[in-house]
């Protein structure tokens, strides 16, 4: 945590970044929430701690964040991954943002992609085991049994939203949700609507969510939007191999044409 403030405080007083994008705690013990860290003084504000949660790569899309000037981001390896997949979709130039990974205790500066990309490259890859069995588990049930499990379970939403707000890589102006001529998706609560709305969210997200977990945490509901991502996510990476926030090249699914595609993704 030291290292993380001295960091902050040299990087503000040199000048070098405007602002200090990480974590402080929350008025909710559990939880931590966003910093932005403006002045040296400031900077012992900022925690590192297993609260520290949120992917926070989702303020680099608020325009008002952006009008401070470079920012430093303290980033999980999840959120690294986001920066990546901005890259391929043509929403952040490199060297924009500074990126700070804290392993240990120690503070490593990413400034470029490249740098990023090496760093994951270090880093744990793929699901846990208990998220790889609960993936298995849900995957291997009968189809009747499955729909009436997401069913129920995607049923539960109150349309607040709160997941789309938390997602980094919701970053559309205009979400088809709000969208009424046509009316796509039911603005009122009920079951069907609601079943629709994390459809097409997860639609979206597909081989392009990084896993954080965000959606879910938010998510006053206790939805499991993070084992929905994940079925998609095995999906995209079974049938176009797809594994996003790895690298740069432009060739995530849903947004490249491969003549051998089997077209079986949705059934
Ligand atoms: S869908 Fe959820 S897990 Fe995936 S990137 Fe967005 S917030 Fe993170
Ligand atoms: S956060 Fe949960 S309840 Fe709110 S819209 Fe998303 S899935 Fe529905």
């Amino acid at each position: 945590m030291e290292a993380l403030q001295q960091k902050a405080r040299t990087l503000l007083e040199s000048g070098s970044v405007k602002v200090v994008i990480g974590y402080t705690a929350g008025s909710d013990a559990q939880r931590a929430r966003a910093l932005f860290v403006r002045n040296p003084e400031q900077a012992q504000q900022l925690i590192w701690d297993a609260r520290c949660r949120q992917n926070l790569a989702t303020y680099l899309n608020k325009p008002e964040v952006r009008a401070l000037g470079k920012a430093a981001l303290v980033a999980r390896p999840t959120t690294l991954r986001t920066l990546l997949q901005y890259a391929v979709e043509n929403q952040l130039a490199d060297e924009a943002v500074l990126a700070l990974a804290v392993n240990d205790g120690q503070v490593t500066e990413l400034p470029t992609f490249a740098a990023i990309e090496e760093h994951l490259a270090t880093q744990p890859r793929g699901l846990t085991p208990e998220q790889q069995q609960e993936l298995t588990r849900v995957s291997a049930l009968p189809l009747e049994e499955r729909w009436a499990f997401w069913a129920a379970e995607l049923g539960r939403c109150i349309k607040c939203f709160a997941c789309r707000a938390a997602c980094p890589l919701c970053y559309c102006d205009r979400c088809i949700v709000e969208v009424n001529q046509p009316q796509w998706i039911p603005v009122a609560s009920d079951p069907l609507g609601n079943l629709e709305w994390n459809v097409v969210r997860a639609m979206h997200l597909a081989g392009r969510c990084v896993d954080c977990g965000s959606c879910a945490d938010a998510c006053p509901e206790n939805i499991r939007i993070d084992l929905l991502n994940r079925v998609l996510a095995q999906e995209a990476l079974t049938h176009f191999g797809a594994a996003p926030g790895y690298s740069t090249r432009k060739d995530y699914a849903l947004a490249a044409y491969k003549p051998d595609d089997k077209e079986e993704f949705i059934r």
